[in-house]
């Protein structure tokens, strides 16, 4: 079975895309826990960070200069913003597929459990 976010990379069901490359799509949360709430995601298929490897360790640097771009096209650069993956079930991934969390546009909980 195909799982969601390939979907969404492959266009296959819409997101509302803010930031694409050939190897990283970057779309808004269905269900936003900030103003701005974004998820960027390796188009290729990696489950989780403990699939994370010297052969595509690549795509995650390139989530990260990609972040910073969407932090700066979103308004919240300058006041800040968190990035979260949550992995396995204690760290409550419910998407089996890599991304991370980009939250900001207001004061974030000083806790992070
Ligand atoms: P996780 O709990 O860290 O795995 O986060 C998965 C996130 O994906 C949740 O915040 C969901 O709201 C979000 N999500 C699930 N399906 C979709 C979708 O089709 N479009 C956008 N966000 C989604």
């Amino acid at each position: 079975m195909s799982c969601i976010f390939c979907l969404i990379a492959e266009k296959q069901i819409p997101s509302q895309c803010v930031y694409e490359s050939d190897n990283i799509i970057a779309f808004r949360d269905l269900n936003p826990q900030a103003p701005v709430h974004i998820l960027v995601v390796p188009k290729m298929h990696i489950t989780s960070m403990n699939d994370i490897n010297s052969e595509n360790s690549g795509v995650v640097a390139e989530i990260f200069e990609a972040i910073n771009k969407i932090a700066e096209s979103e308004g919240i650069k300058e006041s800040g913003y968190r990035v979260i993956s949550n992995c396995g079930d204690d760290g409550c991934q419910s998407v089996k597929h890599l991304h991370f969390h980009l939250l900001g546009g207001r004061k974030l909980s000083e806790t992070l459990s």
